[in-house]
């Protein structure tokens, strides 16, 4: 199914100039949905998917934290409105300074995968709690995220039970099972893996209070590499969770506590680039082959960084019927990663499109505005729009 609010296509329609566009009121619904599909789960949005203060300030006066990475993304949070005690710093990956000025802001909670950033959170961070994270395999997500964190089940009994010696407060683990992970079975092998390790713990007499079930649950607009929707399970990841909680609850104490850092899936339907057309050119390969090309004015640098990855839902307002023909979609830099990923079927588009026609990207509200570039290219980065302002 793809994704069209009304708010977002009347803001995409009004639009004269390349923007994205954010629907706030989307983004609150899916917020809502979300806590009613997983019951007492506390909500710490993985920011980095959306660092907008306007997004934040909503998600934080529904009841949402947030996960952040850096002391920056933090202060940000904080300047938005979102309560200390309802964030988190969730990368494995800090300095000193930064494990320093995080504790400054008033941050408590750590999430750690080595001894040596546990060692350092324990002098720059007196008495924080701590969170150990479990590497998983990341597959069936689009992006694994498996090589660079987490560790091993015995290396986080090991952490977490240093942490005590030091004076930190081992407080529980975290999992992420891959972003846009499209299997409900990631989830299942997450729950059987903490499960493990609470044990473990248990036995040396650690008890944790929460579990962080990460971030990865999926958008839902995006298309397949054959231009169909995509169709995550949603309904069966939700049900997954929710057993998962309950079997966690009944060996370990119903005392647990869980939170989810999401992030993809909280923005990515309700984000929408109103771009336009560079170029449909038709185009000799070296085989001799034809083929047509669809140069977007955005692309993987201002605004699409997923491109590469993923096929996003597009829409050509000005050209309704009339002949289509099959083109590659690339953005406008000179960079060849700057296009839609090879091995997917070609795009069917309006043969009639003209340089400057409008061209609407939906669901591409995630991992935006943050991995956009200063300007690649001379490219200048998008400028953006919240819509579906009002509060009722
Ligand atoms: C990026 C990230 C998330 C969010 O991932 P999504 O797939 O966008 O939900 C959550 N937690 C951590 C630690 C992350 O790095």
């Amino acid at each position: 199914m793809t994704y069209e609010s009304a708010p977002l296509l009347a803001a995409l329609a009004g639009a004269t100039e390349d923007r994205i566009f954010y629907d706030l009121a989307g983004i609150e619904s899916r917020y809502d949905t979300l806590r009613a599909e997983l019951p007492g789960v506390a909500v710490r949005f993985a920011m980095k998917a959306c660092p907008v203060d306007e997004v934040l300030t909503r998600l934080a006066q529904k009841g949402a934290g947030i996960d952040g990475a850096s002391p920056r993304e933090l202060r940000q949070a904080l300047r938005a409105g979102v309560p200390v005690e309802r964030t988190h710093y969730g990368n494995t990956v800090k300095s000193d300074r930064d494990i320093a000025e995080a504790h400054r802001l008033g941050v408590r909670d750590f999430v750690t995968d080595s001894v040596e950033d546990l060692a350092a959170i324990a002098a720059h961070a007196p008495g924080a709690r701590v969170f150990c994270r479990l590497a998983t395999s990341g597959e069936g997500a689009l992006w694994g995220l498996s090589h660079k964190f987490g560790c091993p089940p015995a290396d986080a009994v090991r952490i977490l039970e240093a942490a005590r010696g030091m004076g930190l407060t081992p407080s529980g683990l975290s999992v992420h099972v891959g972003s846009q992970q499209m299997t409900a079975d990631a989830w299942h092998h997450a729950v059987e893996c903490l499960a493990d390790v609470l044990t473990a713990l248990a036995r040396r007499g650690i008890v944790l209070d929460h579990v962080n079930l990460g971030g990865g649950l999926p958008a839902m607009g995006y298309l397949d590499r054959y231009g169909r929707p995509l169709d995550p399970p949603l309904d069966k990841i939700f049900a997954v969770v929710r057993e998962g909680m309950r079997h966690l609850r009944k060996v370990h104490g119903e005392h647990l506590a869980f939170v989810m850092e999401p992030g993809r899936h909280l923005v990515a339907d309700h984000g929408a680039v109103r771009a336009h057309v560079a170029r449909l050119a038709e185009r000799r390969r070296p085989d001799g082959e034809h083929q047509y090309w669809l140069y977007l004015s955005c692309g993987k640098f201002n605004g699409l960084y997923e491109m590469d990855a993923l096929q996003y839902p597009l829409r050509f307002p000005t050209h309704h019927g009339g002949a289509h023909v099959p083109a590659v979609v690339a953005g406008p830099t000179c960079d060849s990663d700057d296009a839609y990923p090879q091995g997917h079927a070609l795009v069917q588009v309006p043969r009639e499109l003209a340089s400057g026609d409008p061209v609407w990207v939906l669901s591409s509200g995630a991992y935006a505005i943050g991995y956009t570039t200063q300007g690649f290219n001379g490219f200048a980065p998008l400028p953006y729009t919240c819509v579906g302002g009002a509060r009722a």
